[in-house]
């Protein structure tokens, strides 16, 4: 076999993988019922509840996060779900309920803008929902989500809703802290932030998702949480896991709690602020509302710039920038800055577009 070009990859998912993590990948298959496969299970775990500062278990399926935003539904909303979209997962989100012959609302703003409290308050005064879905991190246009005051709002004053929490470009480059914030599922996959090859997806659950869960029919054999909870206490999963997954998300785990968390928060923060204010300089204009920018992409709108040779210039650089997404797909690029993206791989990226915007 030829050996692969390595292009690097800026783009919102898969992200750079770590030569370390890689090479977990080629360890030799353990079996998933045996002792050491449980031992591994409970350390993944256990790096993760710390990761996200709860006393939760945290659950480990094998799929796409997508599978997971599915069941997040399928456990979790009884009679009606409020979905917020500021983008194209938000959106996808309440397509998957509709999916499920779910009954289900969308409150949308425009593309770039931001979902917020105020909104989510008008529509759960109906009394109509029992749960709210939000994605943190909306990844189709680089805007991030006010969770944390839709959370208070939702806990102090509709107790029995449930906040389902996208969380896939945000989870390992943000600080969420579950409990303290009051999240009720959190979810996400681990080729975003926590720069793994595809195909776990991590979640929680609260004690008042799993009991809603425990209440519910008809959820998928594949998607019961109460499945995932009994599995869990054993040490186990519900079926044949990724295996190899888990060995390189155990190695990233130890590459995010070795340069410390606040480090990697403030490494993310970085890496969005170098990225626009390098905008800026450009005359480029940014596409969120730059009082909500996620800090895992800086999403730009393209103006007179040829995307087709701007992304063939940074190939020939043997770099992968980030495409628009869905409607924004021709009038925006995205640069990725998350996982093990460094300031300096940001910078080096930032001077190869300045490169082709020059010589344009
Ligand atoms: C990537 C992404 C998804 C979809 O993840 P899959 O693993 O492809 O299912 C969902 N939501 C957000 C915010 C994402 O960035």
């Amino acid at each position: 076999m030829p050996p692969a070009t390595h292009r690097r990859l800026f783009i919102p998912g898969p992200t750079e993988v770590d030569p370390g993590t890689l090479e977990q990948m080629a360890r030799p298959m353990i079996g998933h019922r045996g002792a050491e496969f449980t031992e591994l299970y409970r350390k993944v775990a256990a790096k993760l509840a710390r990761l996200l500062s709860t006393e939760r278990p945290v659950f480990l399926a094998t799929g796409s996060a997508t599978m997971v935003m599915e069941a997040a539904l399928a456990n979790c909303v009884e009679r009606r779900c409020l979905h917020l979209a500021c983008g194209a997962f938000g959106e996808r989100w309440h397509e998957i309920a509709l999916s499920r012959g779910l009954e289900a609302d969308i409150v949308s703003v425009d593309w770039g803008q931001a979902n917020d409290a105020g909104s989510v308050d008008r529509a759960l005064s109906t009394g109509r929902y029992d749960a709210v879905a939000v994605v943190y991190s909306e990844t189709s246009t680089g805007v991030l989500s006010p969770v944390p005051q839709i959370a208070r709002l939702v806990r102090e004053k509709y107790p029995d809703v449930l906040v389902l929490v996208d969380a896939v470009s945000a989870m390992g480059a943000i600080d969420i802290p579950l409990d303290a914030l009051g999240l009720d599922v959190v979810l996400a996959g681990i080729q975003k932030a926590f720069a793994c090859p595809p195909g776990l997806v991590v979640f929680a659950a609260s004690e008042r998702a799993m009991a809603r869960s425990r209440r519910l029919r008809n959820k998928g054999y594949y998607l019961d949480f109460v499945s995932y909870e009994k599995a869990h206490a054993e040490g186990q999963t519900i079926t044949t896991p990724a295996i190899s997954q888990f060995f390189a998300l155990d190695h990233s785990l130890d590459l995010l709690f070795a340069e410390g968390l606040p480090a990697v928060y403030d490494r993310h923060a970085r890496m969005s602020r170098l990225s626009r204010e390098w905008a800026a300089r450009r005359g480029l204009t940014l596409f969120p509302d730059p009082r909500h920018v996620t800090p895992t992409l800086t999403c730009l709108r393209s103006g007179a710039i040829d995307l087709d040779r701007l992304h063939a210039h940074m190939r020939s650089k043997g770099i992968v920038l980030g495409k628009g997404y869905g409607k924004a797909k021709s009038s925006t690029f995205r640069i990725a800055h998350m996982g093990r993206i460094q300031p300096a791989d940001v910078e080096e990226v930032l001077a190869y577009i300045d490169e082709y915007l020059e010589a344009r």
